[in-house]
């Protein structure tokens, strides 16, 4: 029994040296992707509930590794956290997007905005460098309010100095702020009180079994009052169906995202439907 067990340890040593030896492949891959511009930005339209425009769009990222294919950002936005890589990478993100937004507003929608995704890590980092984020803005003309940026309660649970100060920063300048996946976290009301959130995202897990006789009814009617009391507006994500759509509008929510409005696109298509709109 014992060289039995000393087998089965010795199993798991090798599991884990291959686990560490492809998280070590990936983060390399990831390092080279950063170089060889292997990234690209997906774009979601957030609509005006009541008129079914699209007033945003929410950018998503996407990798396209020469060997590993079509990469999700679930399988390497972590390890980009954990070794710090979100840094660079979140500043090739907000750049990309914003020169993205600059042509849509000058050439297609003049009131047009960005929802960026921002890691906590990237706000805990001393690295972040939010006066680059706002001379780039300046230098591109969009005002301050074109961009929203989410963030999730996920690992900035304990009151932080930098992430605070960051966030202010970029909340002064007249930057806007989402708190994403509302809902699943442990402190999300208390977020509320901490920072001045302009948008709730409602998690998609209380939209995707919203049907008449769901108790997800009575929650996502309770956050939208909830949220609209204290000033701030709602967008629910993952609507997928003319069902949770209609719900959702009674409820008198602001903005939704999901496949029955528009999957993520790419900023060609992006464009396309913005032409679309203009013509309607
Ligand atoms: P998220 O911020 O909650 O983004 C919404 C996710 O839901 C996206 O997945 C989107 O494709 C998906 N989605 C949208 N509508 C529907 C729907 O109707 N039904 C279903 N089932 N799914 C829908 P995606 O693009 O795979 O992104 C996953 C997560 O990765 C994001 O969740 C976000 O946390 C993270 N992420 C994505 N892009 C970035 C980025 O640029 N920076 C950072 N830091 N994180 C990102
Ligand atoms: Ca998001
Ligand atoms: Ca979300
Ligand atoms: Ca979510």
């Amino acid at each position: 029994a014992k060289d039995k067990g000393r087998n089965q340890f010795a199993v798991f040593d090798i599991e884990m040296e291959q686990e560490a030896q492809s998280r070590r492949m990936l983060l390399r891959d990831l390092q080279k992707g950063l170089d060889k511009k292997e990234f690209l930005l997906y774009y979601q339209p957030i609509v005006a509930m009541q008129t079914g425009k699209i007033v945003k769009a929410e950018a998503l990222i996407r990798w396209d590794q020469p060997l590993r294919g079509r990469v999700n950002p679930g399988d390497f936005i972590p390890l980009a956290e954990e070794s710090g890589m979100i840094v660079p990478l979140g500043n090739w993100i907000f750049n990309e997007a914003m020169q993205q937004l600059a042509v849509w507003r000058t050439q297609y929608k003049s009131d047009f905005s960005i929802s960026v995704n921002v890691s906590p890590v990237q706000l805990l980092s001393t690295d972040l460098d939010c006066k680059q984020w706002l001379e780039k803005l300046a230098q591109l003309k969009i005002p301050s309010q074109a961009l929203v940026i989410e963030i999730t309660e996920r690992m900035l649970l304990e009151s932080d100095k930098i992430s605070d100060e960051n966030i202010n920063t970029l909340q002064t300048a007249g930057i806007e702020l989402a708190l994403d996946d509302f809902g699943t976290g442990y402190s999300s009301l208390s977020y509320l009180k901490r920072f001045d959130i302009n948008y709730i995202k409602i998690d998609r897990s209380f939209v995707c079994n919203l049907h008449r006789a769901s108790e997800d009814v009575a929650l996502c009617q309770a956050i939208i009052v909830m949220a609209h009391q204290l000033g701030i507006q709602v967008v629910a994500e993952g609507v997928e169906t003319q069902e949770q759509h209609s719900i959702l509008l009674e409820a008198g929510c602001d903005f939704g995202q999901g496949y029955w409005y528009c999957k993520p696109i790419t900023a060609a298509e992006m464009t396309q439907r913005l032409v679309q709109e203009n013509l309607k």
